[in-house]
């Protein structure tokens, strides 16, 4: 399963990802922020597209079904 990537020297522990996870499967630990998966993660990239320091990425594969 992938999950989204932090990398740990850009995050400056603000917690704007936090708040947006629906799921809750982001955490501060020691001040930058881990993904620990609490629930599934749907993939939904918010986390992603919040963090003001491009210290998310969501790796997903975009798969097409017809
Ligand atoms: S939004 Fe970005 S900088 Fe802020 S805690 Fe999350 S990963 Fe770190
Ligand atoms: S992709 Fe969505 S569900 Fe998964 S950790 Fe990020 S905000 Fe949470």
């Amino acid at each position: 399963m992938m999950k989204p990537q932090i990398d740990l020297g850009k995050c400056d522990g603000c917690g704007l990802c936090i708040g947006v996870c629906t799921r809750h499967n982001l955490v501060l630990v020691d001040g930058v922020v881990a993904f620990v998966e609490v629930i599934e993660c749907d993939w939904c990239t918010i986390c992603e597209a919040v963090c003001p320091r491009g210290a998310i990425s969501c790796p997903f594969d975009i798969v097409i079904l017809e």
